[in-house]
């Protein structure tokens, strides 16, 4: 209201603006002189004015005419779409708009509104090149899956367009679990667009995930190349994919070729645990135990693990277990301290029934607050070697059940727990994930959170002293409060030590 007021008051302003103008040039003297072919013209001052606006139309229209025949000459010359542009201007230019309104649209998701636009920006442009694109993604965020994999197949008939539609219907496959057919439009894509950094890593997923390892390393090398891989990542993942094809071969059958890759896995990445206790393996096969020797000493260096240890002894697989404690000593002098080294020193002292020594080996692991089964389950063998009671031995075990379980691979991205290595985890298939860690949740769980172990072990304590011991004060030992047990004696509590 207020607006259209103002318009109209400006209006009017203009108006008497206009007029008091004329006015004032029709008072004033003089003119402009204009001489044409010998005539002289006198115009006065209002004539002057208004011949200024026809020669500012006649110069705007001196140039549409001159583009009209520009246009005429291109049709004259086979450019056929000449005339129509000239006359579709204005059609291009709401074309376009629509265009940008489709974009917005898209942006802002709503996904009817986009494909409107698309479809209208479709006929007034034909450029399909352009339009497809737009429609594609308007069907997508519109969940007209069918539409948008027609329009995808129409991008993949343009040259210039062909990558955007192999990775659209790429994408659709993929969220229809068709992983098969989405690796070959991948391996597609990535032919015509050999460094789309997105499409390697897929893939490359898909590859892992097929057990396609030559295709994944051949993939993983184009993502080296193109700049994407630091190189010593690609080190480590391309020794995975070495010992996954080792892995594959050892299924069928121990071949040469599987030796190899092993060994070829391990040279690429020395402190791959399973690619070292698999190369140390190929060579004891191949009959070079040195070679062996060297590969397991060398990762053992970067990290012991039980693994390593088993490869270790089966380089003598026939020796006595005090030449295997002897020999052992290769590894354990790398990293005396290390628990893994403790806990395979007792273990072979127990075998060669050397209990003492099995004790000094295991040193103060009992009384680390993570100690864990393996830990306890060696104490109770030592204690049963050295002619203890049942009881402490019982003790021993009960602790074990309850103690974490110590390192194993777990899957960094899932925190799965795996028995065995492999490049893929099993649960949520991602690639070379598997660490060798302690698990984060550990705890056995019980129906009313009790702790279970001080129970059993004050009823072993009381078992053995049950000369002693009045069933007053077993009951006064543990009790159970509020679901809490409430022992006298700590779970640290010492097993007797053996006489
Ligand atoms: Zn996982």
């Amino acid at each position: 209201m207020l607006w259209s007021l103002l318009k109209i008051l400006v209006l009017v302003a203009i108006v008497a603006l206009l007029a008091l103008g004329a006015g004032y040039l029709m008072d004033t003297q003089g003119g402009v002189q204009i001489t044409i072919a010998g005539t002289e013209y006198t115009l006065g001052p209002l004539q002057s004015v208004l011949a200024l606006i026809v020669l500012v139309c006649l110069v705007w229209l001196f140039f549409k005419l001159l583009t009209l025949l520009i246009a005429t000459l291109k049709f004259l010359n086979g450019d056929e779409t000449a005339m129509s542009r000239y006359f579709d201007r204005g059609r291009e230019r709401r074309g376009y708009q629509a265009l940008a309104d489709s974009v917005m649209a898209l942006a802002s998701g709503e996904g009817s509104l986009a494909m409107a636009k698309a479809n209208k920006a479709e006929k007034l442009l034909q450029k399909p090149e352009l339009t497809n694109l737009l429609v594609a993604q308007a069907a997508e965020l519109n969940g007209d899956t069918k539409r948008a994999a027609e329009t995808y197949k129409k991008l993949v008939t343009n040259n210039a367009t062909r990558f955007v539609g192999v990775r659209g219907i790429m994408k659709q496959k993929l969220a229809d679990g068709d992983e098969e057919t989405a690796r070959k439009l991948a391996e597609k894509a990535l032919e015509l667009k050999p460094k789309h950094g997105e499409t390697q890593d897929v893939l490359l997923t898909l590859q892992t995930k097929a057990q396609d390892w030559a295709g994944a390393r051949s993939t993983l090398t184009a993502k080296l190349k193109s700049g994407a891989l630091p190189r010593d990542v690609y080190k480590r993942r391309d020794a995975v994919l070495a010992l996954s094809e080792a892995k594959e071969l050892l299924d069928e059958e121990g071949t040469i070729d599987q030796q190899e890759r092993a060994i070829e896995a391990n040279r690429l990445s020395p402190d791959l645990i399973p690619a070292a206790a698999m190369a140390a393996r190929a060579h004891i096969a191949k009959g070079k135990p040195r070679n062996a020797t060297k590969i397991l000493k060398k990762a053992w260096e970067v990290r012991p693990h039980p693994d390593l240890a088993h490869a270790f002894a089966e380089i003598e697989p026939d020796e006595t277990p005090a030449n295997r404690v002897r020999r052992f000593s290769a590894l354990s002098r790398l990293h005396p301290n290390d628990p893994e080294t403790r806990l395979v020193m007792a273990e072979l002292n127990i075998v060669a029934e050397d209990f003492p020594e099995a004790r000094r080996a295991l040193g103060d692991l009992v009384e680390m607050e993570d100690a864990d089964a393996r830990v306890f389950t060696l104490m109770a063998a030592i204690e049963r070697g050295e002619g203890a009671s049942d009881a402490v031995v019982q003790g021993w075990l009960a602790k074990a059940l309850t103690a974490p379980r110590g390192p194993q691979w777990v899957c960094d991205n899932c925190h799965d727990i795996q028995s065995e290595w492999a490049p893929i985890c099993a649960n949520c298939g991602s690639f070379d994930t598997l660490t060798w860690t302690a698990p984060t949740k550990q705890e056995v769980a019980t129906a009313t959170g009790a702790q279970m172990l001080p129970l059993i072990l004050g009823a072993l304590e009381d078992k053995s002293d049950e000369v002693e011991d009045t069933p007053e004060e077993i009951s006064d030992e543990a009790t159970i409060l509020d679901g809490e047990v409430q022992p006298s004696d700590t779970p640290e509590a010492e097993p007797r030590p053996a006489t």
